[in-house]
């Protein structure tokens, strides 16, 4: 009815400067109501030719501004985001489910921390130079920016993620054309309607949002786009890969992941166990860094379980606006259901659950029934073999298990296809050096979880992705180096 569609919030794809209206459109739903409540551009290669060929206009003005230019650009804008952030964190807690604790402290602080810190390490990139005297010759570096960059990114955390690809490709003097997720657009077309007062000129930053078939294959395969930094599941860096291949793109991939937790017996559990809550259950579990195999050494295993499940049935699940929950909803009813078939499988292959999805009741309130809400759940006594233990769920839901040496559980974290992130709890600083040299991930972190310093490398091993991505790491993607030979 004319009365309901007028309620509803209708994005426009943003290229060349301006707002353009879409020929068609697909719904896009509030997680923690299960109600349509706006709808998103269903954008396709049309719509990617036009921001293409804007951002390909766009590119030679932008690419010869100084350094200096684009970042006092960037500073501007990252200004305009933290000034809206209530606005910005309302929205994304909407859209994604996330609770609006978590939108206010991590999602938007971030997202505009990216575009400060893009905005200094920009300036103190340095070139390489080699003297070879007996030849008469220096050699050195030179860095220019790609060109049109095509970025991809997922509804998990929504600008957080989009951002800390805008803000290293724009900086570099590449002009991009992005394609958030068609379930989490709403945060990026907010931040396109700052983009002019910040600063930015016109075709510079271009988004289309739709879906990942449509639109972001459009983009995948657009011969004028050399470069594609995605942020997804596994499945579709595959998809992107081979559609890529023929125009031979430059590929940075941030993928899924498995993530292990290892806690020896000598671990200050005081520290431990709520940084293990948080890292099994933020965002519902929905970070690619979330720990899903918790390995407890023998001698505390069933101290550490006790605590471990008493405290995680003390997470509130409920409404994302309520600052007291800390567990929002989930981001679709497809999701949710594949998470919750999960626990199903672990019960029917004998393990046991231990608090959360089917064992203890959610009381939710009136407006929340339709929601996709789910409770921390902890699983123990799941075989290494079990799809529970090898695959990414995604969801609140942790599997505990128990080792005895330090050989085994470094075997045992090692066999998943991933390698993304891992936790190690000791007080022996010989022993999480040891084992931190031996994990296959690209991130380790011990006696803390996420702990990020935008300097160094972040990314994957295996099936976790291809690339890096940090200040030095960025600036590599999304430049293009030369090297020049100079002879007397
Ligand atoms: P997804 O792969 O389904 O989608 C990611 C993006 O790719 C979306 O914008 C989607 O529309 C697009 N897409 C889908 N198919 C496409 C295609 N054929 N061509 C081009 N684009 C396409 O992932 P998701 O479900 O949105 O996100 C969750 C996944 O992301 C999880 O696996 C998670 O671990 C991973 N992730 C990784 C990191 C990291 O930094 N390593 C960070 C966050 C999330």
């Amino acid at each position: 009815t004319m009365a309901h569609s007028k309620a509803l919030l209708v994005l426009e794809n943003f290229i060349g400067g301006k707002f353009v209206t879409c020929s068609s459109y697909i719904d896009s739903y509030n997680p923690s109501t299960g109600d349509v409540y706006c709808r998103v551009p269903d954008s396709g290669k049309e719509e990617v030719e036009a921001a293409v060929k804007a951002a390909k206009d766009a590119f030679p003005i932008w690419s010869s501004k100084s350094p200096l230019e684009r970042s006092r650009i960037l500073n501007k804008l990252a200004d305009l985001i933290e000034h809206d952030l209530e606005a910005f964190a309302q929205a994304e807690s909407k859209d994604q489910g996330k609770t609006i604790t978590f939108a206010r402290t991590v999602d938007i602080p971030r997202a505009v921390y990216n575009f400060r810190f893009f905005a200094s390490s920009i300036l103190h990139h340095t070139t390489e130079c080699t003297e070879m005297a007996t030849m008469g010759c220096v050699h050195y570096t030179s860095r220019a920016p790609v060109g049109v960059a095509g970025l991809i990114s997922p509804w998990n955390l929504p600008l957080y993620l989009l951002t800390w690809k805008i803000a290293p490709a724009i900086a570099c003097g590449n002009t991009v054309v992005a394609k958030p997720s068609e379930m989490t657009s709403v945060t990026a077309w907010m931040m396109c309607k700052l983009l002019e007062k910040a600063g930015v000129p016109h075709g510079v930053v271009n988004v289309v949002f739709g879906t990942g078939a449509k639109a972001g294959e459009a983009l995948v395969c657009h011969p004028d786009v050399p470069l594609i930094s995605f942020t997804g599941s596994t499945l579709t860096a595959q998809r992107i890969t081979e559609k890529s291949a023929p125009h031979c793109k430059r590929l940075s991939l941030e993928l899924g992941g498995k993530n292990p937790a290892i806690i020896f017996d000598d671990a200050d559990l005081t520290q431990c166990i709520p940084v293990t809550l948080r890292s099994s259950f933020a965002n519902q579990g929905e970070i690619c860094l979330c720990t899903s195999r918790i390995f407890v050494q023998r001698g505390i295993y069933n101290e550490f379980l006790k605590r471990f499940v008493a405290e995680a049935k003390k997470w509130k699940v409920g409404n994302p606006s309520d600052p007291t929950v800390d567990v929002g909803a989930l981001i679709s009813e497809e999701h949710l259901e594949k998470v919750r078939s999960y626990v199903k499988k672990a019960q029917a292959e004998g393990a046991r659950v231990l608090c959360g999805e089917g064992v203890d009741s959610l009381t939710l309130s009136a407006g929340n029934q339709k929601g996709y809400f789910m409770l921390p759940t902890v699983i123990a006594e799941v075989k290494d073999e079990s799809c529970c233990m090898q695959e990414e769920i995604f969801g609140p839901v942790t599997c505990v298990v128990a080792f005895d040496t330090e050989e085994e559980v470094i075997k045992r974290a090692n066999s998943v296809k991933y390698g993304l992130a891992a936790t190690v709890w000791s007080s022996n600083v010989g022993r999480v050096h040891r084992v931190a040299q031996r994990l296959q991930s690209g991130l380790v972190w011990t006696n803390c979880w996420l702990v990020r310093d935008l300097n160094l490398p972040f990314g994957g091993m295996k099936a976790s992705g291809i690339g890096r991505e940090g200040a030095k790491d960025s600036y590599e993607f999304f430049t293009e180096v030369k090297t020049i030979t100079i002879k007397h």
